[in-house]
C-alpha cells in the first residue's frame, strides 16, 4: 500500500500558485499512491458547504477529478474544521476523526492534525473545545454566507493577534503528549501537521523507540510524506512541474 499523506495547505482564493501547486499535486501524486490522507488546514478557512464562490468549485473539482483513481481522506484542522459531509461526498473526500489510526505495510499510524497535542497552550485548547462542539458549529451555520465569511475574518485577525504575542515554543506540539498518544494507541509512528516545523525525530517511550513525522505548511515550498516500504518526508518547489 503506497500512502501520501499532506497537512496545512491553507488554500484560499488569495493563494492562486498555491492551488495551482495542489492541483498538479493532487493529479500526479494519484498516480502514484493508493491513497492520499489530508491531515487538516487543507483550506485557510471554510465557511459551510454552501459556499458558493469560484474558489470552493475549484477546489472540488480538482478532488473530484482524482477521487475514483485514488482514496482520498479529510482530517479537519483548526481552519477546515468546517468542511462537511455533503463537500466532501460531491468532492470524493472520505473524512476522518482526529486522531485516527491506520495499519499500512505492517505499521501502526497514529494520524493527527497535530493542534490537540500542543497542550501548553491552555487558552488555545478552550478555544478549540469551542469551536469543535456541535453547539458552536450548528450556531454558526445557520448564519447567512456573508456573515460567516466576516466572522472568519475576524476569527483569523484574532488568532494572528493573539499568536503574535505568545511564545513561539508555547504553540508547539507537546513531547509528553505525543508519547502518551502513541503508548495509548500502541502506534509505532505518528504523523502530524499544524506547527509549520517538519522534519522527523524519534520518540523515546518505555518499552520502545517510536517515530514522529512532522509535516510542512505550503508556505515556501510544498511538503509530502510518502509511505510504502519506508517513509520519505519530501518537499518540492510550489511554481512549475511537480516531480518529485
Ligand atoms: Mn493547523
Amino acid at each position: 500500500m503506497r500512502c501520501s499523506f499532506i497537512s496545512d495547505l491553507h488554500l484560499d482564493s488569495t493563494t492562486p500558485t498555491r492551488i495551482a501547486a495542489f492541483q498538479r499535486f493532487i493529479s500526479s501524486e494519484a498516480e502514484r499512491a493508493d491513497e492520499i490522507y489530508v491531515l487538516g488546514d487543507l483550506t485557510e478557512t471554510w465557511v459551510g458547504d454552501d459556499d458558493d464562490s469560484a474558489f470552493a468549485a475549484l477546489l472540488r473539482e480538482a478532488l473530484e477529478s482524482v477521487a475514483k483513481r485514488c482514496r482520498l481522506h479529510l482530517m479537519h484542522g483548526n481552519r477546515d474544521f468546517l468542511i462537511g459531509e455533503h463537500f466532501a461526498s460531491a468532492a470524493g473526500l472520505h473524512l476522518v476523526e482526529d486522531p485516527y489510526v491506520i495499519e499500512r505495510n505492517g505499521v501502526r499510524l497514529l494520524l493527527s492534525h497535530g493542534d490537540a497535542f500542543c497542550t501548553d497552550d491552555v487558552e488555545y485548547q478552550k478555544l478549540r473545545a469551542t469551536l469543535r462542539s456541535k453547539d458552536w458549529q450548528d450556531r454558526v451555520l445557520t448564519m447567512t454566507l456573508s456573515e460567516r465569511r466576516a466572522l472568519a475574518d475576524s476569527m483569523r485577525a484574532q488568532s494572528r493577534a493573539t499568536n503574535a504575542n505568545k511564545p513561539s515554543n508555547i504553540m508547539d506540539a507537546d513531547g509528553d503528549a505525543i508519547a502518551s498518544a502513541l503508548r495509548f494507541h500502541n502506534a509505532d509512528a505518528v504523523v502530524h501537521g499544524h506547527t509549520h516545523r517538519p522534519g522527523i525525530s524519534i520518540v523515546r517511550t518505555a518499552d520502545r523507540d517510536r517515530f514522529r513525522y512532522v509535516l510542512g505548511d505550503w508556505d515556501r515550498c510544498g511538503w509530502v510524506l510518502r509511505f510504502a516500504d519506508d517513509f520519505n518526508l519530501l518537499r518540492f518547489p510550489l511554481a512549475g512541474h511537480y516531480e518529485i
